[in-house]
């Protein structure tokens, strides 16, 4: 059986040319000025829209118990 429609390598490379990603679009956070992707928290601060949503302080502190205890045994 030969396949008529078969795409050559050229064909095909030429339809992916369209395929590449692009980069993230970062803004500036409001709060800290630190790079954040948009629409995303800021994970510097723990920021989002102007507000503190979520509380870095504390996530580093039982991030660093954990590391502690890991390291004991
Ligand atoms: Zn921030």
């Amino acid at each position: 059986m030969v396949n008529r429609m078969r795409a050559t390598r050229s064909h095909r490379n030429n339809r992916r040319s369209h395929h590449a990603l692009d980069a993230a679009r970062m803004s500036a956070c409001s709060k800290c000025g630190a790079p954040h992707q948009n629409h995303h928290i800021c994970m510097t601060c723990g920021s989002y829209n102007g507000r503190t949503v979520l509380d870095l302080t504390a996530k580093a502190t039982a991030k660093a118990k954990k590391i502690a205890a890991a390291k004991k045994k």
